[in-house]
């Protein structure tokens, strides 16, 4: 594989929300001016005479963006790849509170606030319907969380098993006895993913609490069975992976000790190891790979790199008040793209 071909495959992109009703009513001012333009992210530390930090991305959303517009120019083109067989990988980073599950789940409600996974559900049916004479399609989606390095099967009936992530030569990486549905248009996927959400609030007290410290991954695998030219069936498999990822903010407040400690250490080490690995592919030069060093880069080993498409999605709040973890967030996408 040419150095450059995984480099091209990978793209970051950043994306700031508005500011909220009650930021507005608490006075907060915006921070952050983005020139979709440009391409530039520029953000003002407040009462500092400092001139603004900017920083530069392939594509960048202002907080006026419209979900279909990030559809359009971010997971489109990989949803695109996925249907031809090959694997992609979508991430939403960044702060808790800053839109990774707007992003990427939306409010599956109101059809023009839907996010990426809902979207891509609608075009895979789509292009499913579209299709001729006699290409069949298999369409499986399974929906996972990480939660201290720990596996665990959303769509499982027990809630309390935790799965082992295994690897065999002829398959690769899996995760052992995860659970698959078969589904047949948007409405079944959009059931499931209702059923995963469900369970990803068992055992804590506070939904937000759990999903900012925890990976949620809803994968569809695709299965394309077309007729050749020689006359036999040929099938083509491709892999799609969306992922809401645990909240970036610093984690370990002086004195945490115990439990949340050793939480936020393990999301610190997997959200670095996946900026490491996705740097070190950017760079093309690099001979090693870290995927091992945590379970989230491990399980997706097979569709970061190579032939497959990966897109990180930063998301930055707008107020100053937010100014040190947007630097942080925009330097981490900095330096993974
Ligand atoms: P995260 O998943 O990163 O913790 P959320 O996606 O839950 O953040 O977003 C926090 C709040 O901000 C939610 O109420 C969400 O609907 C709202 N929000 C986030 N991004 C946007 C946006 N681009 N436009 C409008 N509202 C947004
Ligand atoms: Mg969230």
């Amino acid at each position: 594989m040419p150095a450059s071909d995984s480099a091209d495959n990978v793209k970051v992109v950043v994306r700031c929300r508005p500011l909220n009703e009650k930021e507005i009513a608490n006075g907060h001012k915006q921070a952050v001016e983005v020139n979709e333009m440009r391409g530039q992210v520029s953000v003002q530390k407040s009462n500092s005479h400092e001139p603004p930090k900017t920083f530069t991305f392939d594509t960048v959303f202002a907080p006026a963006s419209k979900q279909v517009d990030v559809y359009n120019l971010t997971a489109r083109p990989i949803v695109d790849s996925v249907l031809e067989g090959y694997n992609g990988t979508i991430f939403a980073y960044g702060q808790t509170g800053t839109g990774k599950t707007f992003t990427m789940e939306g409010i599956r409600t109101h059809p023009e606030l839907r996010g990426i996974i809902p979207n891509s559900f609608a075009h895979i049916f789509g292009h499913i319907a579209k299709a001729e004479g006699d290409t069949r399609f298999l369409v499986r989606v399974s929906y996972l969380e990480i939660y201290n390095e720990e596996v665990r099967d959303l769509l499982g009936k027990d809630q309390t098993m935790r799965l082992p992530v295994k690897e065999r030569p002829d398959i690769g990486v899996y995760v052992k006895d995860l659970s698959m549905y078969v589904v047949n248009n948007a409405d079944d996927m959009d059931k499931i993913m209702t059923l995963g959400n469900k369970n990803r609030s068992v055992g804590s007290t506070d939904m937000n609490e759990q999903s900012s410290r925890s990976h949620a991954i809803f994968t569809v695998t695709i299965e394309c069975s077309e007729k050749g030219l020689d006359g036999q069936q040929h099938v083509r498999v491709g892999k799609l992976h969306l992922v809401d990822l645990a909240g970036s903010e610093r984690q370990v407040k002086t004195g945490a000790t115990g439990q949340r400690l050793k939480e936020a250490t393990k999301i610190n080490l997997s959200l670095s190891t996946l900026g490491n690995v996705i740097s070190a592919l950017v760079d093309g030069r690099s001979t090693h790979v870290p995927y091992r060093n945590s379970k989230l880069t491990r399980m997706l080993q097979d569709s970061l790199g190579g032939n497959s498409k990966t897109l990180m999605c930063a998301n930055i709040g707008p107020a100053n008040y937010n100014y040190d973890e947007t630097i942080s967030t925009l330097r981490y996408a900095n330096r993974a793209k």
